[in-house]
């Protein structure tokens, strides 16, 4: 591995002991939780620091920002996941670009992807975005109708349904977080009872991914705690 040279990379390598800390503390092996470097605002270069010791996860909001990032990078083996909310006139370029999908919240934006999945390229991973905040957030899908989604969803030829993500309300009382992360949970295991098959939980950012891997992520997506402060 490169030696560790620059602030960003240092907060990188902060981010990943927090990991291992967090999953070691709920008796979890630390490569069972990916981490997605949240790198939208941050330049190509800014990714390219991260790449150089060994990131390959990212996650980017914006579409058309995200697009002209890849190109920029596609000399670099790098992972590319899509966390900001779906416009349907956007989709074509998700399906093109992106690897993983995390925020399905409707059939339609689902039956899209899956049309527009170029035949070359393997399956989208997907997740659904549930919202388990209740009314104070507006994103997602409520949770009584997470099952009748997913079903569709694991009809869709070009899609791979992996789990489900969510952003829950900000709050710093850990058990507060917790208790969010744990709904989130909850609602994969009784897909999995379904019989779905499911490995993902996509859940925790920069203040609260010890509490998410406390209760079961798989994925936590940083941001500002690997690239800094964003501007916007
Ligand atoms: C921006 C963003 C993140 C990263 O948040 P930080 O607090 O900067 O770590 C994670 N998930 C989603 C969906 C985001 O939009």
């Amino acid at each position: 591995m490169a030696t560790i040279a620059t602030p960003l990379q240092a907060r990188l390598l902060a981010v990943r002991t927090r990991i291992v800390s967090a999953s070691t503390a709920a008796g979890r092996a630390p490569d069972s939780v990916r981490l997605v470097a949240v790198s939208k605002t941050f330049s190509a270069d800014a990714v390219r620091e991260a790449a150089a010791i060994g990131q390959r996860d990212f996650g980017e909001n914006y579409v058309q920002e995200a697009v002209e990032k890849l190109r920029n990078t596609v000399d670099l083996p790098l992972v590319w996941h899509f966390i900001g909310p779906i416009q349907s006139n956007k989709t074509v370029l998700l399906a093109e670009h992106f690897d993983w999908v995390h925020t399905i919240d409707r059939e339609k934006i689902a039956r899209r992807l899956s049309e527009q999945r170029p035949e070359g390229r393997a399956p989208l991973n997907v997740c659904i975005q549930v919202n388990i905040s209740g009314e104070s957030s507006k994103s997602g899908v409520a949770s009584t109708d997470v099952t009748a989604l997913a079903r569709i969803i694991t009809s869709l030829p070009r899609l791979r349904l992996r789990g489900l993500m969510a952003i829950p309300e900000n709050t710093d009382d850990p058990d507060l977080q917790r208790q969010a992360f744990a709904r989130l949970r909850t609602i994969l295991e009784s897909l999995q009872r379904d019989g779905m098959v499911l490995d993902t939980l996509s859940m925790g950012m920069s203040a609260d991914l010890e509490a998410a891997i406390a209760e079961g992520a798989t994925m936590v997506r940083v941001g500002t705690a690997i690239f800094g402060e964003r501007n916007r």
